[in-house]
């Protein structure tokens, strides 16, 4: 009775390109799946279906589909109604969030380019043209957008695989009352990218805040900043003021931040020279003073203390205070600690500062649609510690897709009270744990490393984990004598490879320990803390004398798992609504599909069987009354009118048209329908009508 093969021309709407949904792709295959993407990226149609997730592909060019137009189209309509845009499901989530009282997160995944920034200011920027008007709503919603580009500046920078790369994680829980309006929000900030302010890999750049005060400050600013005049380019930095302005920043504060930024320049001009001493060994000593005086001034900082700090380093034992000097390697690695450190607090404190501008200023009850967006899954030449804590990030965002997407599935059957069976799946709930275990996890290794008394390095750890995680499947390494990679010469002897859902990668492990300490001697943050400059002050007060403390801080793993944690948590409270970024090409260029590039994401980022769940169960379900709207014309009994309940005349409709009665299930609230050539049969027939 069914046409057993209708080439999909059209879906679910009449003149799309391919199909809009792929769980009406018809053979499904990985081929067929790739030939729809890049069908309809050809014609410009950036955005695809899974069911109710998007799949959004980087035209890397600015396409006419973000106009106030384009909003008003999309407002308040049904999902499945318009052709695929993120703005059907930013319309989406807010609608449940304000119509039925439902939490939201928006998860965006995808690596490095493939747009998941751009994604979340469309879907922030959709939103606040869609939600609440009035003066005091209008200043909340400007600051909630302005947040952006501030954080922009100081937390991405241009990279090989993007031009705007975004070197932190960024959460943000957008707060509404119950008509929808916004409050205000809430922005958690994920491990900064630190090591770049003191260096960057070939091709790379700085923080653009760097350049942004280089080329844009205006002569004043720079004259304060202790730099001669430049030429200008004043855009951006303007507009990072305006930014900044808008955001509640005090024209004090932003000097203030601009002070820091330039010190950490400053900073990295300061150079050292060996002098040597009577007893044979080399001292540190600053080689030209005029950049450590421009730094202190600036700061506010007696030149001789900073000074001092960059020779000697005190060491307490035993309740005994010990000098010793630094060589001059020594006192690079504490100048680099220092810029390092000086950053990633600014970075942190500037969070806070804006979370105090953006905060809601009613304790009233609100609902919430958090929007995520943190770096990608990273494969790089050289892999190290960042890469390792970004790529745990994704395998625990992938872990709760899978949580969710199941879940969500499940639930949904659930509700309507129809019959359902899982579905197998790859679960890498096995590579979060080799990472998290809290015993023998890779991160626990590494802290119980560094808390070690005795000589530990990069290769102790490395030990240590070929002892203990030897057997795992997903963990590679050479060095231990009965590895069966002994002979794999991919797998140099100071590296240990992972088998991440995305693929493998290979770890080297120099610096672990170190960027895991994260320490920074005490001589040089009680030197910053004697700053007679007020923010300089705040961000180190563990330099208080006063306060000596001689607990160790937790290290960069432990407060990273930490914090993954509380927003996993956070994340299963809410209702997911899911966008996967996609790549196309690695030139950074319009109109090239790179076939293999956009296979290899399509893979890892488990879109097959996302789309397989996704049918496992019925691949399309629809609520009674557009069902019946959309198609009474084709039975008798249902047209023009049905008088009675929608559910009703649906099961006459699908009765009359004789639609097996495996086919369908009819839900609470809504028909649930099993095989896409289902629905195909009945477009079919509503075109011959
Ligand atoms: P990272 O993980 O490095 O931060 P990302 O996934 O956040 O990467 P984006 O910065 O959002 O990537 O996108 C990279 C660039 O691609 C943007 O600067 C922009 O030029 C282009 N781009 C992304 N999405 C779009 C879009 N929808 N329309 C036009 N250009 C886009
Ligand atoms: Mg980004």
């Amino acid at each position: 009775m069914f046409p057993s093969y209708i080439h999909v021309k059209t879906s679910l709407l009449d003149n799309m390109i391919g199909v809009g949904d792929m769980v009406l792709l018809e053979p499904l295959s990985e081929d067929s799946f790739l030939d729809n993407l890049k069908k309809r990226f050809d014609h410009s149609e950036i955005y695809t279906y899974i069911g109710s997730v998007v799949i959004s592909m980087n035209p890397y060019r600015s396409l006419p589909i973000y106009t106030p137009e384009k909003v008003e189209e999309y407002r308040n309509r049904n999902f499945y109604e318009l052709s695929p845009h993120i703005y059907a499901l930013a319309d989406e989530a807010y609608r449940s969030l304000r119509d039925q009282d439902k939490d939201q997160c928006i998860l965006i995944t995808g690596e490095s380019g493939a747009g998941k920034t751009e994604a979340s200011k469309l879907v922030m920027s959709y939103v606040a043209a869609v939600c609440g008007k009035g003066h005091e709503v209008n200043k909340v919603k400007e600051q909630l957008l302005q947040s952006n580009p501030v954080l922009e500046a100081f937390g991405n920078a241009k990279t090989v695989r993007n031009d705007n790369s975004s070197r932190f994680g960024k959460y943000m829980d957008i707060e509404f009352d119950f008509k929808g309006d916004p409050l205000g929000g809430v922005i958690s900030n994920y491990l900064l990218e630190k090591s770049r302010v003191v260096k960057q890999p070939r091709g790379e750049r700085n923080f653009h805040v760097f350049y942004q005060l280089l080329s844009g400050a205006s002569d004043d600013t720079l004259n304060k900043c202790r730099f001669e005049n430049r030429k200008k380019g004043l855009r951006m930095c303007t507009s990072l003021d305006n930014a900044m302005q808008i955001v509640g920043f005090m024209e004090d504060e932003v000097q203030s931040v601009l002070e820091l930024v330039a010190a950490v320049l400053k900073l990295g001009n300061i150079e050292f020279k060996p002098e040597s001493r009577c007893n044979g060994t080399d001292e540190s000593r600053v080689k030209d003073k005029n950049d450590l005086k421009e730094m202190c001034e600036l700061l506010g900082i007696e030149q001789s203390v900073l000074e001092r700090a960059f020779s000697y380093r005190t060491v307490e034992a035993k309740m005994e205070k010990v000098s010793t000097t630094l060589n001059v390697a020594q006192a690079y690695y504490a100048r680099d600690a220092l810029a390092k450190n000086l950053y990633s607090r600014l970075f942190s404190w500037l969070v806070t500062r804006i979370n105090e501008s953006i905060q809601a200023q009613t304790k009233a009850r609100h609902k919430v649609m958090g929007v995520l967006d943190i770096y990608g899954f990273e494969i790089f030449e050289d892999n190290s510690f960042e890469q390792f804590i970004i790529n745990y990030c994704n395998e625990k965002l992938q872990q709760i897709f899978i949580e969710l997407t199941l879940r969500e599935e499940q639930e949904e059957y659930v509700r309507e009270g129809i019959e359902w069976t899982n579905i197998e799946y790859f679960n890498n709930a096995i590579i979060c744990d080799l990472i998290e275990n809290n015993q023998n996890g890779i991160l626990a290794m590494l802290d119980e490393e560094c808390l070690r008394p005795g000589t530990v390095t990069d290769e102790t750890f490395l030990d240590k984990l070929n002892t203990i995680c030897a057997d795992h499947q997903h963990f590679e390494s050479r060095l231990n004598k009965n590895s069966k990679f002994l002979n794999d010469h991919s797998l140099p002897h100071n590296c240990f490879r992972i088998q991440h859902y995305a693929g493998k990668v290979l770890y080297r492990v120099e610096g672990f320990v170190d960027k895991n300490n994260d320490l920074l001697y005490r001589d040089l943050s009680q030197a910053m803390y004697k700053a007679n400059h007020s923010l300089i002050k705040q961000l180190f007060p563990e330099g208080n004398p006063a306060k000596v403390n001689l607990k160790r801080p937790p290290t960069a793993g432990f407060q990273f798992r930490a914090s993954v944690g509380t927003l996993m948590r956070n994340l299963q409270t809410k209702n997911p609504n899911y966008i996967r970024c996609i790549k196309p090409n690695d030139k950074k260029a319009s109109h090239i599909f790179t076939d293999s590039l956009v296979c290899h994401q399509v893979r890892y980022l488990g879109l097959m069987e996302n789309v397989r769940v996704r049918r496992a169960g019925y691949a399309f379900r629809q609520p009674y009354e557009p069902c019946l709207e959309r198609y009474k014309m084709l039975c008798k009994r249902t047209w023009p009118h049905w008088k009675g309940p929608a559910r009703d005349g649906v099961e006459v409709l699908m009765a009359d048209l004789q639609i097996p009665a495996e086919e369908i299930a009819y839900g609470r609230s809504k028909i649930f329908i099993r095989n896409p050539r289902t629905l195909f049969f009945l477009e079919e027939k509503r075109k011959q009508c």
